[in-house]
């Protein structure tokens, strides 16, 4: 059982190791698609660095960009649906305004 950061600054200061199996959820504004990370598999790849260092590198695989928002979820389910109820979550980067292309 992680407990719930209390700040967004604080989260992105928490290291992967101490989020062991929370998720990021990351969200393309302009593709709308959500993509889920495992932390643990983050760290394997990156290293037991703090959150801030790890969604520096995040870009869009379809386009590049960074993703908005981003969440830290304890659970890969962040809103109510089918399945366990959701655990908390802290947002890690506010919603962007996509600018018309
Ligand atoms: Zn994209």
């Amino acid at each position: 059982m992680v407990a719930k950061p209390l700040s967004t600054e604080a989260a992105l200061d928490v290291r992967l190791s101490t989020l062991a199996g929370c998720w990021l959820e990351l969200r393309c504004p302009r593709h709308q698609g959500i993509v889920l990370y495992p932390l643990d598999l983050l760290r394997r790849q990156h290293g037991d660095r703090p959150l801030r260092a790890i969604l520096a590198r995040f870009r869009c695989q379809r386009c590049g960009g960074p993703p908005s928002p981003v969440y830290l979820c304890e659970t890969p389910q962040r809103v109510p649906g089918h399945g366990a109820p959701p655990g908390w979550s802290v947002e890690l980067r506010a919603p962007v305004i996509p600018r018309p292309t």
